[in-house]
């Protein structure tokens, strides 16, 4: 493995959430040119910590023996193209799994990985509907994240890509949103993972299946009360929508 340097921001040595039915460690990239003000990694979005990739990879073998897999998050871990593919691919070579949790701001460093063969699982965060996207964010990324977004479908369709997943983080009052993200999102898993900001009350798997049954469709639903549930929702409902 060539030694980079990687801004580093934290490790999780097995966490059995991250990559839902492995359990897995978790290698956190420090910086993300978005600022979402959910961000549950706040602390990790700026300054500096650069580690060798050597010294990231030791960590990641320390866990080998309890794990199948390695999840690169953050911060955004794309923004780090190269020590990402070198970890990547170490991963790899010690016969893990790999994954990614990303914003699709770098559809670059997607496609690398995409064309290297070296990962097994993307989760892509899309945010908004596209029309309010950049405003939303206040970063010009709606064509990005609709690129990595083609990117991963083309590469689950051909079989080059085991696991994508689209994330929505849904918070009180964008509900109507989802119907049209889903529809941009196309034939992939949906997740609506409960956002939780502030004051406002955070949705609740209830109210989270409801919206399922608008879709017409099998979603995963994650809260912080109940994990993961796959709902597939409820097929009178569907049925009648059908007739
Ligand atoms: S894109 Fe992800 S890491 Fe970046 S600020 Fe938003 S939630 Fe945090």
């Amino acid at each position: 493995m060539d030694t980079l340097r990687v801004n580093f921001g934290g490790f999780i040595p097995i966490s059995t959430v991250d990559w839902p039915g492995r359990a897995v460690c978790t290698v956190f990239f420090r910086g993300c040119p978005v600022r979402c003000s959910y961000c549950q990694n706040a602390t990790i979005l700026n300054g500096e910590d650069f580690r060798d990739t050597e010294e990231i990879l030791a960590l990641i073998k320390e866990s080998s023996l309890l794990i199948s897999g390695v999840v690169f998050s953050g911060g955004e871990p794309t923004m780090q193209q190269e020590p990402l593919i070198s970890l990547a691919r170490a991963a790899r070579a010690i016969q893990l799994g790999t994954a990614i949790h990303t914003n699709g701001v770098f559809p670059a460093a997607v496609s690398a990985l995409l064309t290297h063969g070296l990962i097994d699982r993307v989760a892509l965060d899309i945010k908004a509907r596209w029309e309010r996207y950049d405003n939303l964010l206040k970063y010009p990324c709606v064509d990005a994240v609709r690129e990595t977004l083609a990117l991963c479908r083309e590469a689950k369709s051909k079989g080059e890509l085991p696991e994508f997943e689209v994330v929505v983080t849904l918070f009180r009052g964008y509900e109507d949103e989802v119907p049209v993200i889903a529809k941009e999102a196309g034939d992939v898993d949906l997740v609506l993972q409960q956002g939780v900001v502030g004051t406002v009350p955070p949705l609740s798997e209830g109210e989270m299946r409801q919206i399922g049954d608008r879709l017409g469709r099998m979603i995963k639903i994650r809260t912080r009360e109940g994990g993961e549930v796959v709902y597939e929702g409820s097929r009178d409902r569907w049925a009648a929508r059908e007739r």
